[in-house]
């Protein structure tokens, strides 16, 4: 099927990439979506977002059995955990969701191509199958196209002297699949994977030592939040080391060893890195095309998500802003709605971010050092989980709603919530950003009684001194 004209090609089917396709076809565009991997869904589908979030709910019930329940007046004994059960659940579940999204282009009239895409020039796609032999050339396939949106996504940053083997010192990838439980992980960095992670195996019976070259947990969230997790992930049973910075990791026989600046070597049977993920943009043909890269090797877009070069765009996690599936999918949308309208639009102020610890962590807009940076004046909301009657009945007391609002205006610049189901929570609060509430709109907003998003009412009011618990 080579020499077909589309309208648009989209190279990568993660989430920025494949809810692109769907509504560029629902806007009447001729579509076809080309990912290298017969899997689509991405990062966020294969190895990320969905697998994490799997482990972290079966670890958390295994978790609950066994320490969470006495407080009811349930006595469970011992547990028994079957890891390979709760490993193919996992992948039963990435694999129902893979279907679903090969399904969904298909239903859309999108044409899926599973190879390498290379931008051979302005409106041509080279796609490589990959399935030739060594000795064969790789079947090759060129998609001609008046428009190609580059969504290839981003893949973990290595870091100098850690040597990755991917048997007992890897990523967030292996990580997923550990087919027993470490007696003893190492995790590299506290940002969203190395909590999430560290988390799931902590709670499956590893000792957990988390390394983070930062004086603070989740770096970049606000600091009251960060501080609070730190406190209750290390009541958890969770061993932080900060101001650590790694400098080496090898494997030596059976077990794997991590230097840091100014510590003493520290031993493991698994090592997680995680710090940070980096723009995948080789191979695409960029540097030929004469499209800009940024420092950090981040793909350079303008208005409405083009490149420099006209009639190339890039969203997602291969371009600069946080690195989340649903930042990409909205930027994937007003890319194409902005090719069939000429408008396009992301609120970059109302982007959640959520980490899924227990408790979860979860932020929109600003942080108050943001605020405080910028010169905005604020004034703040608090109010915690444990004068909720429904966080103590469901025994979550730990936690805080804060709201930051503009002092004048008393328009909510930023929600911070650590506490359960802060995932959820935070959904009124975006909400609320979005359509440019005040405090005094939450707080004047009736919510059902007894609920955790109380607690969001409860702390809009105190933003003016007028809680009432
Ligand atoms: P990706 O999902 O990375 O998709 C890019 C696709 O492009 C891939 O399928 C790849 O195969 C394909 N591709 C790349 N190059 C080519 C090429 N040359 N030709 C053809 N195909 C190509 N985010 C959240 O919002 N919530 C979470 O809970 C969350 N949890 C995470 C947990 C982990 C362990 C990890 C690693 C990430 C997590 N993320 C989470 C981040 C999230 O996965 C990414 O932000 C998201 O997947 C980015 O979407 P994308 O479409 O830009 O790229
Ligand atoms: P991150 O940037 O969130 O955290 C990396 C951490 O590693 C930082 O705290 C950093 O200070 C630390 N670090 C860097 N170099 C170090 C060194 N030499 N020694 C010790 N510590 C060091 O990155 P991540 O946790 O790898 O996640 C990657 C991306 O994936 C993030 O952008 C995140 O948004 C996304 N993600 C999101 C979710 C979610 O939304 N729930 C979950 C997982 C991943």
């Amino acid at each position: 099927m080579s020499n077909e004209d589309y309208d648009l090609v989209v190279i990568g089917g993660g989430p920025g990439g494949y809810e692109a396709s769907i509504r560029a076809a629902q806007l009447g565009m001729r579509v076809a979506c080309v990912d290298k991997n017969s899997m689509l869904g991405g990062t966020c589908l294969r190895v990320g977002c969905i697998p994490s979030k799997a482990l972290l709910e079966s670890s958390e019930l295994a978790h609950q059995a066994q320490h969470g329940l006495k407080i009811h007046g349930i006595e469970t004994g011992k547990i028994k955990i079957d890891l390979q059960a709760l490993l193919a659940r996992k992948e039963k579940i990435v694999g129902t969701l893979g279907q679903g999204v090969a399904h969904l282009l298909k239903k859309n009239g999108v044409d899926s191509f599973q190879g390498l895409g290379r931008i051979v020039a302005p409106g041509q796609v080279e796609v490589t199958s990959g399935t030739a032999s060594d000795t064969e050339e790789s079947a090759a396939q060129t998609l001609r196209c008046r428009r190609i949106l580059i969504a290839t996504g981003s893949s973990s940053a290595p870091l100098k002297g850690v040597d990755l083997d991917a048997e007992r010192i890897g990523t967030s990838t292996e990580a997923l699949a550990y087919d027993k439980v470490p007696k003893e992980l190492i995790v590299i960095g506290a940002g969203a994977i190395g909590l999430e992670l560290g988390s799931v195996w902590s709670r499956l019976g590893s000792k957990v030592t988390v390394l983070e070259y930062m004086d603070i947990v989740l770096p970049g969230m606000d600091p009251d939040i960060s501080r609070e997790a730190h406190k209750l992930f290390k009541r958890q049973g969770i061993t932080f080391k900060l101001k650590c910075r790694v400098t080496k990791a090898v494997q030596k026989r059976a077990k794997c060893v991590v230097s840091c600046d100014g510590e003493e070597d520290l031993t493991a049977d698994r090592v997680l890195l995680a710090v940070g993920r980096r723009p995948h943009t080789s191979g695409l043909g960029l540097d030929e095309l004469g499209v800009d890269l940024d420092k950090r090797g981040f793909v350079v877009v303008g208005k409405n998500f083009e490149t420099k070069v006209a009639g190339i765009y890039a969203i997602g996690d291969c371009t600069p802003g946080p690195m989340l599936a649903h930042k990409a999918s909205e930027e994937g949308i007003a890319c194409v709605e902005a090719m069939k309208s000429g408008y396009g639009h992301v609120n970059y102020d109302a982007i959640p971010n959520v980490v899924y610890t227990h408790p979860e962590v979860a932020s929109v807009g600003k942080t108050q050092a943001e605020l405080e940076k910028s010169g905005i004046p604020v004034k703040i909301g608090k109010f915690s989980f444990r004068a909720n009657g429904r966080a103590l009945a469901l025994a979550q007391i730990d936690g805080f709603v804060k709201i930051l609002a503009q002092a004048e205006t008393d328009r909510i610049l930023g929600v911070h919530i650590i506490g359960a189901r802060a995932g959820d929570l935070i959904a009124e609060a975006v909400t609320a950003i979005e359509f440019g509430a005040s405090s005094e709109d939450l707080a004047r907003t009736c919510h059902a009684h007894p609920t955790l998003p109380e607690i969001i009412k409860e702390a809009a009011l105190d933003v003016h001194g007028q809680a009432i618990h």
